[in-house]
């Protein structure tokens, strides 16, 4: 196949906090996320939608949270793992498109960042990686403020050369 699409979501609570780490950059924030890893939530649907559009499962295949391994590891390494897998099915991204939803803080101010973050770390334009960010309107527990939550959904074109 030519073309292949894969999406991914992920979820994590919210606890009081300094700071939110997403797309490796830190960002200041009266919460953080709680997560079994270093919580880059942003990383972590990123490399499901990676792994989905290649059918390889998700990254608790091959990353188990029960695993004390991998306990506070840098979401890097997910990512890292996904991109030599796709290689080495000979495709590469040709584009993404993340979204986090999330009540407060805005980070609208950190787009650039992470968007060129994320694209050094991809290998791509900066113009293959969108970011956007929503609110739930207060409803929900993203509302309240209790969790986060991203979706992706990336490209990838196989690498005819
Ligand atoms: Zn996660």
């Amino acid at each position: 196949m030519k073309l292949r699409i894969g999406n991914g979501i992920d979820v994590h609570k919210l606890s009081p906090g300094e700071s939110l780490l997403l797309g490796g950059i830190k960002i200041q924030s009266s919460v953080s996320i709680v997560a079994h890893s270093d919580g880059d939530i942003l990383i972590h649907a990123l490399v499901d939608s990676i792994l989905g559009a290649l059918s390889l499962g998700d990254i608790g295949t091959y990353f188990p949270s029960d695993d004390l391994n991998y306990k506070n590891i840098d979401s890097s390494t997910f990512l890292n793992f996904s991109l030599q897998e796709m290689e080495k099915l000979k495709y590469k991204i040709l584009n993404t498109d993340l979204t986090v939803i999330l009540q407060s803080p805005s980070i609208k101010e950190y787009n650039n960042e992470i968007r060129k973050n994320l694209s050094t770390i991809l290998g791509i334009n900066l113009s293959q990686v969108s970011l956007k960010a929503t609110t739930t309107d207060h409803l929900g527990f993203i509302g309240q403020k209790e969790g986060i939550g991203v979706l992706a959904t990336t490209l990838l074109i196989h690498d005819e050369n």
